[in-house]
């Protein structure tokens, strides 16, 4: 373990790597204190890159990895038992957003209120809304396949993603960043990602389906 952390220490920098406990403490209590967990160390990875390099050190370890979005999660899965703690924050840029398409690419640190509002500088609507959205992110938000208020009108996380990219258990990339709407191409990939509370990878980032915006003011 000593190695590993020297490692990850070495990769990721002082921004990306910490084994504070006054650092860490915050990561590791569910808001409501019904789960507290432990971990050697936090990582924070930048980018995709440093991600897959930070996997790949743990799997080369034989380390287990528990990653984190917004810690919003209610059933714990997002608390660590003793693995590394991967949260995804420092990764919150929107890469891109395509109106003309109705689709954004955000990376999944990014949270939920701040893909709604540049949904709306666009004259576009994400439609996902949920309590938490003031801190829960894209990639948790995929990884639980979340729901929230608008369910019915506009369906699930599943329904609402176009592409995803993700780090492997073994480090390597899945590059499945697509916008397409039609796309009949082979097995449906990302929706194995949907809803796996992080089990078969790190979402790194994911293309979104946009809505157009809700037209303002009183129907007649
Ligand atoms: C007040 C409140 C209201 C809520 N309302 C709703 C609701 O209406 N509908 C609903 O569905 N949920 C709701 N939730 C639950 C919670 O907000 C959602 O589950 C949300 O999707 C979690 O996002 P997060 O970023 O906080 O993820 P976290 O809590 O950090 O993690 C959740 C799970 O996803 C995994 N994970 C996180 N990020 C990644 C990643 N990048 N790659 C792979 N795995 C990852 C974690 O390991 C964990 O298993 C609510 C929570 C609160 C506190």
């Amino acid at each position: 373990m000593t190695n590993l952390l020297e490692r990850l220490a070495a990769r990721l920098g002082p921004k990306g790597f910490t084994t504070d406990p006054d650092l860490i403490a915050p990561h590791l209590k569910e808001w409501r204190g019904r789960y507290e967990g432990r971990t050697p160390c936090l990582v924070s990875p930048a980018s995709t890159e440093e991600a897959a390099d930070a996997v790949r050190l743990c799997a080369q370890a034989g380390a287990s990895i528990t990653p984190q979005g917004g810690n919003t999660g209610l059933v714990g899965g997002q608390i660590p038992d003793g693995e590394v703690l991967v949260s995804m924050r420092r990764m919150n840029a929107i890469r891109s957003i395509d109106a003309a398409n109705d689709s954004l690419i955000a990376e999944a640190g990014v949270i939920l209120s701040a893909v709604q509002q540049a949904a709306a500088d666009s004259d576009r609507l994400f439609p996902l809304s949920l309590a938490s959205e003031g801190s829960a992110t894209i990639g948790g938000l995929i990884s639980t396949n979340a729901g929230g208020v608008h369910v019915l009108r506009y369906g699930m996380m599943r329904e609402l993603v176009l592409g995803i990219e993700a780090v492997l258990p073994d480090g390597s990339i899945f590059h499945g960043l697509k916008s397409l709407r039609k796309d009949n191409t082979g097995y449906d990939l990302k929706q194995l990602f949907i809803g796996a509370e992080g089990t078969l990878g790190l979402v790194t980032a994911a293309s979104l389906k946009l809505s157009p915006a809700r037209a303002r003011g009183r129907r007649r």
